[in-house]
């Protein structure tokens, strides 16, 4: 897609502090963490939102959550505890529209969301 950001990223035409690549995925460090950890995982594909995810993709989603736990064990912050967030439309506060994974971890999450 031309004008998404997340592909740009991907393409290598805007820099990222990856941390995990692979043929059907990519991960980076959030720009504007909002705690300890905080990185981003995207499938390469564009996929807008979780709303616009096929059954064919049902591999890649898999994978998605899959790496997320590979990620957090990485990073330490398996056994203390993590979330995954995938925000949705505007509502659920998404801003950019290339499906996204949040992995965020290192410190005490709070519940309700805000
Ligand atoms: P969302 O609000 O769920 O769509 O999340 C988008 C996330 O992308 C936000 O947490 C931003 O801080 C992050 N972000 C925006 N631009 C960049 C970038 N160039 N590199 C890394 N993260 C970014
Ligand atoms: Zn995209």
């Amino acid at each position: 897609m031309d004008n998404c950001l997340f592909c740009k990223i991907v393409a290598n035409k805007i820099s990222c502090f990856k941390v995990y690549e692979d043929n059907n995925i990519l991960a980076f460090k959030d720009i504007e963490p909002i705690a300890p950890v905080h990185i981003l995982v995207i499938p390469k594909k564009h996929i807008q939102s979780i709303n616009e995810l096929e059954l064919i993709d049902k591999g890649l989603a898999g994978e998605l959550l899959l790496k997320g736990q590979k990620i957090a064990k990485d990073q330490n912050i398996d056994k203390n505890g993590f979330r995954l967030i995938f925000n949705t439309n505007d509502n659920g506060g998404q801003t950019i529209y290339h499906m996204h994974m949040h992995i965020i971890g290192g410190r005490q999450m709070k519940w309700p969301p805000g």
